[in-house]
């Protein structure tokens, strides 16, 4: 049994919680799908308990924009960003983070199952958001390069699109998928900033073709203070967790 998370955005809160949560059911190795970093105010702490936590792990445009230049990103998320770097770059264990973050790789393979950050197209960059299911040419794409069934993040919102073009939040299939024969895309959501209207952290636990949509609540005061006290850090990133946007 295996736990699937992503776009944890240094929300210490929001991982220790969920990994509170995954320690409870049996799981026996957990997958982050990237962006362990941006936004949120405990990088180095997120860093280190995915270290120690996952047994994969991918890399998130955040993760790429903390390392390298930041591309493509709006004026407050390049920000928090410089920001994130210049903790990243001090303090003791900075290398083994650094080293750690350079090494992830963009795509995970196995049998049937692909893992990726942002899409099966480009694992870093594109998003698929919910109303892709209206653009044909775009998820027709996307499904050609899936052999069957797709694990992503960084839209932060989570749900499974179908290849008959439907996009299933977990509220409609009551929290629960089975994957079986048909190609699906299964969005994991986000740990810790969820943007589909729920401050919760959400994630997914993959049991042989079953997958289950979690739902965590964690102390969202806490982190939004933090970000309040960071100048770096626009007092937005803080209030938005409030309503899960
Ligand atoms: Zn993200």
């Amino acid at each position: 049994m295996r736990a699937i998370i992503s776009d944890i955005h240094g929300n210490l809160e929001a991982l220790e919680s969920v990994l509170a949560d995954i320690k409870d059911r049996g799981v026996t190795e957990i997958y982050c799908l990237g962006d362990i970093v941006g936004y949120g105010p405990n990088p180095r702490e997120c860093v280190d308990l995915v270290r120690q936590s996952c047994a994969q792990v991918i890399l998130g445009n955040h993760d790429q924009g903390a390392l390298f230049d930041p591309e493509g990103f709006n004026a407050g998320a390049e920000r928090a960003i410089f920001w994130t770097r210049s903790v990243l770059e001090t303090g003791a264990g900075s290398e083994e983070r650094w080293e750690f973050l350079g090494e992830l790789p963009r795509i995970i393979k196995e049998p049937n199952r692909l893992f990726v950050h942002g899409s099966a197209r480009n694992p870093l960059n594109e998003y698929v958001f919910p109303e892709d299911i209206y653009n044909q040419r775009k998820m027709e794409r996307i499904f050609s390069l899936v052999e069957k069934h797709c694990f992503q993040g960084h839209t932060h919102i989570p749900g499974v699109f179908t290849e008959d073009m439907n996009f299933l939040p977990p509220e409609e299939v009551n929290f629960e998928y089975d994957l079986g024969d048909q190609k699906c895309l299964v969005n994991v959501g986000s740990v810790g900033q969820p943007r589909n209207g729920v401050p919760d952290s959400s994630y997914v636990i993959l049991d042989g073709e079953h997958i289950t949509f979690r739902r965590v609540p964690y102390d969202v005061e806490v982190t939004a203070n933090k970000i309040y006290a960071i100048p770096d850090l626009d007092n937005f990133l803080g209030d938005r967790l409030r309503d899960g946007r």
